[in-house]
Protein backbone atom coordinates (compact mmCIF):
# COMPACT_ATOMS: atom_id res chain seq x y z
CA UNK A 1 0.00 0.00 0.00
CA UNK A 2 2.79 2.39 1.12
CA UNK A 3 4.72 1.51 -2.28
CA UNK A 4 1.63 1.43 -4.45
CA UNK A 5 1.19 5.68 -3.26
CA UNK A 6 4.53 6.33 -3.12
CA UNK A 7 4.13 5.61 -7.22
CA UNK A 8 0.92 7.23 -7.69
CA UNK A 9 2.24 10.65 -6.08
CA UNK A 10 5.26 10.28 -8.57
CA UNK A 11 3.36 9.52 -11.38
CA UNK A 12 0.69 12.55 -10.56
CA UNK A 13 4.08 15.16 -11.57
CA UNK A 14 4.63 13.89 -14.75
CA UNK A 15 0.72 13.95 -15.94
CA UNK A 16 0.36 16.35 -18.92
CA UNK A 17 2.16 17.22 -22.17
CA UNK A 18 6.06 16.43 -22.46
CA UNK A 19 8.29 17.69 -25.66
CA UNK A 20 11.56 16.92 -26.23
CA UNK A 21 13.89 18.09 -29.28
CA UNK A 22 15.51 14.74 -31.03
CA UNK A 23 16.64 16.25 -33.74
CA UNK A 24 17.91 19.42 -35.24
CA UNK A 25 18.84 20.32 -38.85
CA UNK A 26 19.31 23.14 -41.44
CA UNK A 27 16.09 23.72 -43.08
CA UNK A 28 15.83 25.93 -46.48
CA UNK A 29 14.22 28.96 -46.58
CA UNK A 30 14.68 32.10 -44.20
CA UNK A 31 12.74 33.50 -41.35
CA UNK A 32 9.57 35.98 -42.44
CA UNK A 33 10.35 38.42 -39.43
CA UNK A 34 13.72 38.68 -39.70
CA UNK A 35 15.62 37.33 -42.43
CA UNK A 36 17.35 34.76 -40.29
CA UNK A 37 18.31 30.99 -41.08
CA UNK A 38 15.51 28.65 -40.79
CA UNK A 39 16.15 25.26 -38.95
CA UNK A 40 13.58 22.56 -38.27
CA UNK A 41 13.64 20.50 -35.36
CA UNK A 42 12.31 16.51 -34.68
CA UNK A 43 9.93 16.94 -31.72
CA UNK A 44 9.22 14.03 -29.37
CA UNK A 45 5.93 14.69 -27.96
CA UNK A 46 4.24 12.18 -25.69
CA UNK A 47 1.00 12.88 -23.33
CA UNK A 48 1.40 11.51 -20.18
CA UNK A 49 -1.96 10.14 -17.84
CA UNK A 50 -0.44 10.13 -14.12
CA UNK A 51 2.16 6.98 -14.88
CA UNK A 52 0.61 5.79 -18.23
CA UNK A 53 1.79 6.47 -21.51
CA UNK A 54 -1.02 7.66 -23.57
CA UNK A 55 0.16 8.96 -26.76
CA UNK A 56 3.54 9.09 -28.75
CA UNK A 57 4.47 11.08 -31.56
CA UNK A 58 7.43 12.89 -33.27
CA UNK A 59 6.38 15.78 -35.59
CA UNK A 60 8.76 18.40 -37.16
CA UNK A 61 8.99 21.86 -36.43
CA UNK A 62 10.76 25.00 -38.13
CA UNK A 63 11.89 27.97 -35.84
CA UNK A 64 14.24 30.66 -36.51
CA UNK A 65 17.30 30.81 -35.12
CA UNK A 66 17.97 34.61 -35.21
CA UNK A 67 15.04 35.70 -33.70
CA UNK A 68 13.79 32.25 -31.83
CA UNK A 69 10.36 32.56 -33.09
CA UNK A 70 8.70 29.22 -34.09
CA UNK A 71 7.28 29.29 -37.83
CA UNK A 72 3.97 27.85 -38.66
CA UNK A 73 4.17 25.44 -41.73
CA UNK A 74 1.82 23.84 -43.40
CA UNK A 75 2.73 20.31 -42.80
CA UNK A 76 2.80 21.52 -38.95
CA UNK A 77 -0.15 22.80 -38.83
CA UNK A 78 -1.48 18.82 -40.20
CA UNK A 79 0.30 17.16 -38.04
CA UNK A 80 -0.82 19.18 -34.59
ZN1 LIG B 1 13.53 35.32 -37.30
Amino acid sequence: MGAATRAARAGAKVCGKEEKVVGMQKASGSCPYCGGGVVSMDVEAKWVLCFLLIYLKNKRRFACTACARCLITYPAIVQD
